[in-house]
This record gives C-alpha cells, structure tokens and sequence, in this order.
C-alpha cells in the first residue's frame, strides 16, 4: 500500500484541460478562444517588441548576476508598479503611505494580500471574515449589487477588479463605482483590488485605473494586486506586485515587516527576470511610451476582433442581440452561449471555449472569424 494510497485523483483545471484537448485536436479548423493570452492575428502569442529591446538591454548589462534579490522584491519594480496602479501624481505616493510585495504574478500578489489578512486583519477575530468575489453576471451593472454591500457584516472583504472584468467583459461606470465607494466606506469594507488587465479595457492605463484611484482619493486604505502577465505578455515569468496603501508611513513599515515573514516562508525570494524587464521599461521614458503603444496595439486588435464578430452574426441574421459583444470590454466576452450550444461548438466545430460561454476574443483572427461566426450560427439556430 502506497503512502499515497489515499489521496484521490482530482479533476482538471477546466482552462488548461482546454487547451490540452485543444492541442490533440487533428481538425486544421480548429480554434482556441479558452485560455487568457493574446494571441496575434497569425494565432500566435507575441512577445512584444518593447520586451524584445529590454532583454538585449538586460544580456548586456555586465554589472546584474543573479544573487537573490530582496526579500520582498526589486525596489524599482516595486515603486513604478505601485505608480501605474495609483497614477504618477497620486497623493497617497506623495504621503509616503504606499508599500509593495513583488509577487509570484497576480495570483501570487492575491494569495500574498489574502495571507496577510488572514493573519492580520481586524485582530484576532480575522478567522470569522467573510471574503467576498464576484460571481459571474450577465448584463450591464456593478458586480455588487447594493444588497450585498448593505448586508455583508461590517469588515467585510471585498475583492474587486480593477478594470475589464473577467468574465463578463464588463465593468461598472464611474458613477456605480462611486456608489460602491460610498457604500462600503460607510459599512467599513476592506477593499482588495484586482487588476490583471490595466490597459486593456480601454487601451489607456490611466483610464483603465480610473476605480483604484477614485478608492484612493476617498480615503481607503487598501491592497491591489496587479498582474503583468497579459500587459507585458511575460505570463510565464510571473510577474506581479502587491500594492498596499495605508494611513500613514508607520502602518505600511508594520504591514511590510509582516509580508516579509509570509514571503519568507512560501517562495523566500522573488524572480528576477519578469521583475527587471517590467522595471526598466517602466523607468526609462522611450521605452514606457513604447510599452504603451504595444498595449495599445493589443487593445485595438481585441476591439477589431469584437466589432468584426459582432457584424458578421448580424449579416448572417444569428438569432438573438449581439451587441454585448462590442459593448463588452477587455481580452473576454461572455457570448451567453449554454452548456450544451459549448459542447456543439467543442465536439462538433473544434472551436474550444469555457462551459460558461466566455470567450477569449484574441483568439479570433482575420483568417478564423468566419469560421467561428458562421458556427456560432449554426449552433445557436
Ligand atoms: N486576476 C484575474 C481577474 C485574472 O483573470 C488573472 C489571470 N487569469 C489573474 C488575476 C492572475 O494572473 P497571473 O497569471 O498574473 O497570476
């Protein structure tokens, strides 16, 4: 009998299960609209040029080696990720009231903010906190509706993206958002941002940030993690930073001196590779503008994507309104496809998506989108 005689066979991570079956797929036609990269109008992932210049940059630079860095990450990375999250001219920079953790990407930064939390928040009663994370929702409205704000138990957590919700393409306007500021300053609700896609809801970083620095300007003190996995296409060098924003100077020195015993104990030392290209595009002016560009280059390929889909379902007369499609925003778009309209379009058109109807729109390209709409089509009359 094996030590491990016990332990039960798990299932699969459905996106990564989808992308397996997806490759044993002998169909020519076949497409990937599953997993959560940027793929070229080629059907290819890209490596963006700005990434390209930074690692010659990087290969030459004599004077790095890979000694461990800091415990809790690469300062420079660390300040200029906490500044796009906040903005150049945030106050609460000014106040010297923001601290960061370079995490193993956004899940990393999610996990490091939710240990914390757990050990830290809200004295000794932390065990007893509800956490609370959107569900998916279909329809144009903030993912918290008021009841739960006004019903959750003071202190409650809340875990809110930032921008270009996944999965449902979209996101409150300025307005729900103030309401949901107002609501949970009065219930006293911890707020925990999430931005995985800062750039690519509007193609702007700024616009895109627009609810984390409205949260600030009313006075919150608060986490956000941020991915650099899809902005800087560097998915598998898990790049993420933890960003904290607090009352004062003191209480982000005690929080950090905290994360510094919770790293220490789960990855001990950061990587350094995603952190260094992320830290010098971001300090070095050309190549900030440049990275901008790409972002952009991205953004308006997704949106091309989205308006082509959109019109082609139209010209084909496909039952049903198809104008979430374009009024949806970010790298995804929930279709409103069922469980079984996503088996016909797995099984019998080789087009791979999530069973929750969501859809990668970067894996539509000039060559497949035909194909694609004209399954929809199919599938759905
Ligand atoms: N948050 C959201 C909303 C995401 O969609 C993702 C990536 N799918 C992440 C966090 C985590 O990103 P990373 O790959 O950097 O861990």
């Amino acid at each position: 009998m094996s030590l491990f005689g016990e332990v039960p066979q798990a299932t699969p991570v459905a996106v990564f299960k989808l992308s397996n079956d997806f490759k044993e797929d002998p169909n020519p036609m076949k497409v990937n609209l599953g997993v959560g990269a940027y793929r070229t109008d080629e059907g290819q992932p890209w490596v963006l040029p700005v990434v390209k210049k930074v690692e010659k940059i990087i290969v030459a630079d004599n004077s790095l080696n890979h000694e461990y860095l800091p415990i809790l990450g690469l300062p420079e990375f660390r300040s200029s990720a906490s500044k796009i999250a906040l903005g150049e001219d945030s106050p609460a920079i000014q106040e010297n009231r923001v601290g960061a953790v370079q995490c193993l990407g956004g899940t990393g930064a999610l996990k490091m903010g939710a240990e914390f939390l757990r050990r830290w928040y809200n004295g000794n009663d932390n065990m007893k906190t509800p956490v609370y994370v959107s569900a998916p929702t279909w329809g144009r409205h903030a993912h918290w509706n008021d009841k739960t704000l006004t019903t959750a138990p003071k202190h409650s957590i809340f875990v809110l993206h930032a921008c270009a919700h996944n999965p449902t393409g979209t996101d409150p306007t300025h307005v729900e958002w103030m309401q949901v500021a107002e609501v949970m300053k009065r219930r006293k609700l911890f707020v925990f941002f999430d931005s995985a896609y800062q750039g690519f809801a509007s193609g702007c970083l700024d616009k895109d940030a627009w609810a984390v620095r409205y949260f600030v300007t009313q006075g919150f003190e608060m986490f956000c993690a941020q991915s650099f996995s899809k902005n800087f296409g560097l998915y598998n060098e898990r790049v993420g930073n933890l960003t904290i924003v607090a009352r004062d100077a003191d209480n982000v020195r005690r929080v950090l001196s905290q994360m510094e015993k919770i790293v220490r104990v789960n990855w001990s030392n950061p990587p350094s590779q995603g952190a260094r290209l992320v830290a010098i595009t971001l300090n070095t002016a050309e190549l900030f503008a440049e990275w901008k560009d790409n972002v952009k280059t991205m953004a308006d390929r997704v949106l091309l994507m989205r308006a082509s889909l959109q019109a082609k379902l139209q010209v084909l007369g496909t039952p049903g309104t198809w104008d979430h499609i374009t009024q949806q925003i970010g790298m995804f778009s929930f279709t409103g496809l069922n469980p079984k309209q996503v088996e016909y379009m797995i099984k019998e058109r080789s087009i791979y998506l999530m069973a929750s109807g969501r859809i990668n729109m970067c894996g539509l390209t000039t060559k497949n989108i035909d194909y694609v709409a004209e399954s929809i089509h199919e599938t759905v009359v």
